[in-house]
């Protein structure tokens, strides 16, 4: 069966493997996973404008030098 469409992997863009279609590894395919599981894609909250009532926690205050 040499017809499988060979769409490039969604996360990195290398060619998927039929393995792991449609990711072209199991590596990718877990950083997918981990985006559905982290809430990425149901709670799209970004750095956006809309995001200003969040504190900024302290582990993520830039080091001081
Ligand atoms: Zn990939």
């Amino acid at each position: 069966m040499a017809e499988a469409p060979n769409k490039p992997c969604p996360i990195c863009g290398k060619p998927a493997a039929e393995r792991y279609r449609p990711f072209c590894s199991r590596r990718c395919a877990d950083v997918d996973l981990n985006r559905w599981l982290s809430g990425v894609y149901s709670v799209p909250v970004r750095a956006d404008e809309e995001a200003d009532d969040l504190p900024l926690a302290p582990d993520q205050a830039p080091p001081r030098e």
